[in-house]
């Protein structure tokens, strides 16, 4: 059971406490080091994360709650056959992106490093992408054709959607909503049992159709911004899809617009911070296969 797992895996208060104890002197000692690292740190500038609130309910809460939903998502594709294989050239493409990525995650968030990523491509007309809590990636078919996006910048698509996950912009959401909703006195009675636990149950059944705050949009352009450019990918191709994103908004505006609307503002965020994340991308390793958009044939066959 979700409830049972959970409560389990909360920090045991007598073990914390001694951590933290034990823990003192070395905070101390390592002070000047510690400080002298957060002033040089090199890349975007952002806030020290999501605000959560009482009623934000735990992380693996709504990371087992979002693998759930995921797997729903990926069976009812299948039964339409709309999942790509694993094989399919795009979705060797999309992985290869999300594995270089990866590894610059853990720094903003621990449990990155446990999650079982997840990386797949729905064969949807539909121009989008998200990534669920716990690393459960989707890229829609429409937004690789439409946009005819180049490596580089599913890169920074990638990056963005990876960041709300990281920053648990999900999480946040829900409590807000549980604010919203008047469950505000419940308190951790909220999250073990009865109907408590039913009400959280339907916030997750949300979970995809959650909206963002700008805070929280501003903080997936940056910082994924700087995994792409970590991990090789030209920074300055944030701003050709945003351009991209912006020209085909005249036609047929992509599902991604809706939820990401492309602004002066939003451009000139992203711009101000390529200068950051520069020297990152100059001296990172550069990825040794390059894919393209479907149809190229670049590297593969097919597709
Ligand atoms: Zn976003």
């Amino acid at each position: 059971m979700v409830s049972h797992s959970f409560v389990e895996s909360l920090p045991h208060p007598g073990r914390r406490r001694v951590l933290a104890g034990a823990g003192a002197g070395l905070v101390m000692a390592s002070l000047p080091v510690a400080t002298a690292i957060a002033q040089v740190r090199e890349g975007v500038q952002v806030g020290s994360g999501s605000a959560m609130s009482a009623l934000s309910p735990p992380a693996e809460y709504v990371e087992q709650e979002s693998a759930q939903q995921y797997q729903q998502l990926l069976q009812q594709a299948r039964s339409r056959n709309l999942l790509a294989q694993p094989q399919h050239p795009q979705v060797i493409r999309l992985n290869y992106i999300s594995e270089r990525l990866r590894p610059f995650t853990y720094m903003w968030n621990e449990r990155a490093r446990s999650w079982q990523w997840e990386v797949n491509l729905i064969g949807s007309k539909e121009a989008n992408a998200f990534c669920m809590p716990g690393g459960k990636i989707a890229f829609f078919w429409g937004l690789l054709t439409q946009l005819k996006l180049e490596d580089d910048e599913v890169a920074m698509i990638m990056g963005h959607e990876m960041t709300h996950a990281l920053r648990e912009h999900a999480r946040e959401q829900m409590g807000k909503q549980a604010a919203t909703q008047g469950l505000i006195g419940l308190g951790a009675a909220l999250f073990g049992l009865g109907a408590g636990g039913r009400q959280l149950a339907g916030m997750g059944g949300q979970l995809l159709s959650l909206k963002y705050s700008r805070d929280d949009e501003t903080e997936a352009d940056l910082i994924g911004l700087e995994l792409a450019a970590r991990a090789g990918y030209d920074p300055n191709s944030a701003l050709t899809l945003w351009q991209k994103m912006q020209s085909t908004a005249q036609g047929a505006p992509p599902a991604f617009l809706s939820s990401h609307p492309s602004s002066p503002e939003r451009m000139g965020k992203i711009r101000d911070n390529i200068p950051n994340v520069q020297g990152l991308f100059d001296r990172a390793p550069k990825p040794d296969r390059r894919f393209g958009p479907p149809g190229t044939g670049v590297n593969s066959g097919h597709g």
